[in-house]
């Protein structure tokens, strides 16, 4: 019997794929912390993102900040110094 190679005619069309790794996520997530502001830091639970200072994650697995109670700019700016040693998130981020 003859050997038949099915090809889906279905399959997605390739595309480059960025997935954020878990290691740099849990950089990501330290950022965050670290920028976290001071009132919100102890006592007062952030009402918008319940205190996990996450907005969104997105299909990459980019840790979007929570805007309420973390300083954006300045975890941005520490994210973006990260980047700028590691190749891939360098041609990304910076
Ligand atoms: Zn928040």
């Amino acid at each position: 019997m003859e050997e038949v190679k099915h090809i889906s005619e279905t399959e997605p069309e390739e595309k480059p794929v960025f997935k954020l790794e878990e290691k740099h996520q849990e950089v990501a997530r330290e950022i965050i912390e670290k920028h976290v502001l001071q009132r919100y830091r102890y006592k007062k639970v952030c009402k918008w993102c319940k205190g996990s200072r996450v907005s969104r994650i997105t299909e990459e697995g980019v840790i979007i900040p929570c805007s309420r109670c973390v300083s954006i700019i300045p975890a941005l700016e520490e994210w973006k110094e990260y980047c700028k040693g590691i190749k891939e998130l360098k041609e990304k981020f910076t």
